[in-house]
């Protein structure tokens, strides 16, 4: 994937974490689970034994990172 700032190569990789990785309109004081908050994104749903993992491409020039949140990325 070509990075929309630089354009240059970005280079894939994974966002892991033993709980659920989400998107939410702002920072949950408590319980940052998708399924409290109004307009959350779950990104990766988290398993027991596996945790959550989501594949996510990395700009070192421009230090961003960009997650593509459709069904196929969902492990
Ligand atoms: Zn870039």
């Amino acid at each position: 994937m070509k990075c929309p700032y630089c354009d240059e190569e970005m280079k894939c990789g994974v966002i892991q974490s033993p709980h659920e990785i989400n998107w939410k309109p702002k920072k949950a004081m408590l319980f940052g689970n998708a399924k409290f908050h109004n307009g959350a994104i779950i990104l990766s749903e988290s398993s027991f034994f596996k945790g959550s993992c989501v594949e996510a491409y990395c700009c070192e020039n421009c230090k961003k990172i960009i997650i593509d949140y459709s069904e196929k990325n969902i492990k």
